[in-house]
């Protein structure tokens, strides 16, 4: 199998355990069900069971009961303290059959993603941390895009199930390498749509419409996914969530978390990524300002109202 493309291996059925069935383990582990695989999950929520138990997963009453007897123990979890708590812990790594494959889906800090590897390695399973980009539209609809660090067989043992719930699964190399791959990317989306949120505020100032400003940098070097797939302002682009009172799409709460993690990992590794945190900050303001439901485009209302005191 080619690294970066998920085609569909053989039918074989797996035997999941599935941890943390919430907006995103839900709708992943119902699509494994649908796919014939047998799933048995559990979720600190009995509201986020339930759901899960309705979409044909079979609930167990700790996250260690679902574990012996699974081939691939898959975890959607809010944050790296929940993962290693479980793993090292709470006895997930000790409750599972030797070999069994990790595979960790939540967006973790790079750290965390890689001391989670070491205890899979430690306790003789195997690994793979595996985010996703695609929200939570992605994670229904199974078009999530996977993001893998660890070996080459581990990827390809993970592949037929990550094809499953997503389009696509690139393997970006060692332990870690899949959480790396999340943070720099949304370091650049959140830099990106804080530039172009300035320049339309910046714009607006000195008279021009949006759908000038619009009509010349979307097809000139101004050009990105934040300009014209996610426009923060209403009008040029008509899905955009600015035109639905910025309803997300992706929240900033999301956002503050991933610049949060890409900022830690700049600063312990010594890299000047100046943009980088200071768009932490920016986002991390504004979803502690009441911004944290919104969609992340609506950074520009926040950087409209600094502008006009
Ligand atoms: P969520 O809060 O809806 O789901 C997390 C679930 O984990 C909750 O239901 C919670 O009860 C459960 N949980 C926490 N600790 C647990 C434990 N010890 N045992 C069992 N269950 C436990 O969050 P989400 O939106 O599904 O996000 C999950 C992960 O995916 C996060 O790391 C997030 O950053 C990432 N992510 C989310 C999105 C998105 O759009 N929501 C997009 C990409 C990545």
């Amino acid at each position: 199998m080619v690294n970066g493309s998920a085609e569909t291996e053989s039918p074989e059925t797996r035997t999941v355990a599935f941890i943390g069935l919430g907006n995103m383990g839900g709708p992943m582990a119902a699509n494994l069900v649908a796919a014939g695989h047998r799933v048995v999950g559990h979720d600190l929520s009995a509201d986020a069971l339930a759901a899960a138990v309705d979409s044909g997963v079979t609930p167990a009453a700790s996250a260690v009961e679902a574990v012996p007897g699974a081939d691939v123990v898959i975890t959607m979890l809010p944050a790296g303290r929940h993962v290693l708590a479980l793993y090292r812990d709470e006895g997930l790594l000790a409750a599972a059959a030797p070999g069994t494959l990790f595979v960790d889906c939540s967006t973790i800090d790079v750290a965390d993603a890689r001391a989670a590897h070491e205890a899979v390695a430690e306790a003789g399973h195997r690994g793979l941390d595996a985010p996703v980009s695609g929200g939570v539209l992605g994670a229904e609809a199974g078009t999530l895009t996977f993001m893998a660090g660890g070996g080459a067989e581990e990827f390809a043992a993970a592949e037929p199930l990550l094809a499953v719930m997503g389009k696509r699964a690139v393997h970006c190399g060692d332990a870690g390498a899949g959480q790396a791959a999340k943070i720099c990317n949304n370091m650049i989306l959140g830099v990106s749509m804080v530039a172009v949120s300035e320049a339309f505020v910046l714009g607006e100032s000195l008279g021009l419409t949006p759908q000038a400003l619009f009509d010349v940098a979307s097809t000139a070097s101004g050009q990105c996914w934040a300009l014209t797939s996610n426009c923060p302002v209403p009008g040029p682009v008509p899905t955009s969530p600015a035109n639905r009172d910025y309803r997300p799409g992706f929240a900033a709460a999301l956002m503050a978390k991933d610049l949060g993690l890409a900022a830690g990992a700049a600063r312990a590794s010594g890299v000047d990524a100046t943009l980088g945190l200071r768009a932490a900050e920016l986002y991390e303001e504004f979803a502690a300002a009441g911004g944290a439901d919104r969609d992340f485009s609506a950074i520009v209302r926040a950087i409209r109202a600094r502008s006009e005191r």
